[in-house]
């Protein structure tokens, strides 16, 4: 065979694996059905699916006419392995790493979270990784070699095509961490892929917020603001960090202030839970250590109004005349408290300051609806399922 013909047969070979690993992906899973997604003749689709059977990629189930395995005429559905072939997605913070584990179909299997007494740093990053690794292994009663990639989330910049970690404001030790090279000493599954935890987490949420399009800006804020804009596609920036809006300055402060970056009046140095809680102290004769502490109605009421919409407002502009998106999806723990107040003035007042009347649609999420590790393996989907085809 001359190299033309090999390099040929090998992209066929691709491309007819990927159309049926993708139809049992999306949930079909019977002889017909994988046919009918996939477009291929049962000539084509039959050696794949003995191969990925013989391979336990796949496992067969027997279904009756009443939808139950037993007797009577049965049809045979296939369904990806759930023990072997498993991916798992890792969620990595400064003082803990939540593990979760998913077939290659990426159907969740449960999850675990390890913490750590001191901060990850570049020193001690491999063996926190590892050791999360292995105790989410163990506590879900994994053989080892059963998983085949990692996908991490992390904070800061993120280069994605290097699979290097840049640099992190939490974490000021973290310097060029290379992800290829974690797995040297063989412990960890050799496919590693790594993203940014705005977009990793945004797209745990995509699905139960049923936004199947990729046409959306996310906008999180919480401990810091971040953005995650997809419009077609993620926009990573040239650094890997397009999305840090939370240092825009805010032009409508009252009395300056600095952010932990080191500039004035960034909008998270307004956005966050200490100044909204010294916004409090200032103007009602009421101290609290936290926000979920207010239970006053008329201070929730004032506090969404008169400190948080306005820049709120502000950045969701700029943000909707830029890109114009087709929706906004916001998240934020330090919102949340006043989302009953907040979510209708937002939604009117952005009507009103943006450009033909700015998103289709606005959603507000929770910060329990997301989930970094299990949108890290979704995130990765793509890469994870072309390596793999390469390795079987
Ligand atoms: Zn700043």
């Amino acid at each position: 065979m001359s190299l033309r013909n090999f390099r040929s047969h090998h992209e066929m070979r691709r491309k007819t694996y990927l159309k049926i690993i993708n139809a049992l992906r999306a949930g079909v899973n019977s002889k017909r059905g994988i046919q009918d997604h996939s477009g291929l003749s049962w000539g084509s689709c039959s050696p794949v699916i003995n191969h990925l059977l013989s391979q336990k990629v796949i496992v067969t189930q027997d279904i009756n006419n009443e939808g139950k395995p037993g007797k009577g005429r049965k049809t045979t559905f296939f369904n990806f392995n759930k023990e072997k072939f498993l991916l798992m997605g890792m969620e990595i913070d400064t003082r803990r790493i939540t593990s979760c584990l998913t077939t290659l179909g990426n159907r969740p299997l449960g999850s675990y979270t390890t913490g750590f007494n001191q901060s990850i740093t570049s020193k001690n990053i491999v063996k926190y990784i590892t050791k999360a690794f292995l105790e989410c292994r163990e506590k879900l009663q994994l053989e080892p070699g059963n998983v085949i990639c990692i996908s991490f989330s992390i904070p800061g910049a993120v280069d994605v095509e290097r699979n290097t970690w840049l640099y992190c404001e939490r974490i000021p030790d973290i310097n060029e961490v290379d992800f290829s090279r974690l797995n040297e000493k063989g412990v960890l599954p050799k496919k590693l892929y790594i993203q940014h935890n705005i977009h990793a987490q945004v797209y745990s949420v995509i699905p139960t917020a049923e936004i199947k399009e990729n046409d959306y800006v996310f906008i999180h804020v919480g401990q810091g603001m971040a953005m995650s804009a997809n419009m077609g596609g993620i926009l990573y920036g040239h650094r890997g960090f397009a999305g840090e809006i939370g240092h825009i300055p805010y032009p409508n402060i009252k009395k300056d202030v600095i952010c932990l970056c080191g500039k004035k009046n960034c909008l998270e140095a307004v956005l966050n839970a200490k100044k909204i809680l010294e916004y409090i102290s200032d103007n009602f004769d009421c101290d609290l250590r936290s926000l979920n502490e207010i239970k006053d109605e008329e201070i929730i009421r004032k506090v969404a109004l008169d400190y948080l919409l306005d820049p709120l407002v502000y950045i969701s502009t700029i943000v909707s005349n830029i890109f114009d998106p087709k929706r906004i999806i916001i998240e934020g723990s330090v919102l949340e408290p006043f989302y009953k107040y907040l979510t209708t003035a937002f939604e009117k007042k952005l009507r009103q300051t943006t450009w033909l009347n700015g998103p289709a649609e606005v959603v507000w999420c929770k910060s329990t609806d997301l989930d970094g590790s299990y949108g890290a393996i979704l995130h990765s989907s793509a890469r994870i399922i072309n390596d793999f085809i390469y390795q079987i």
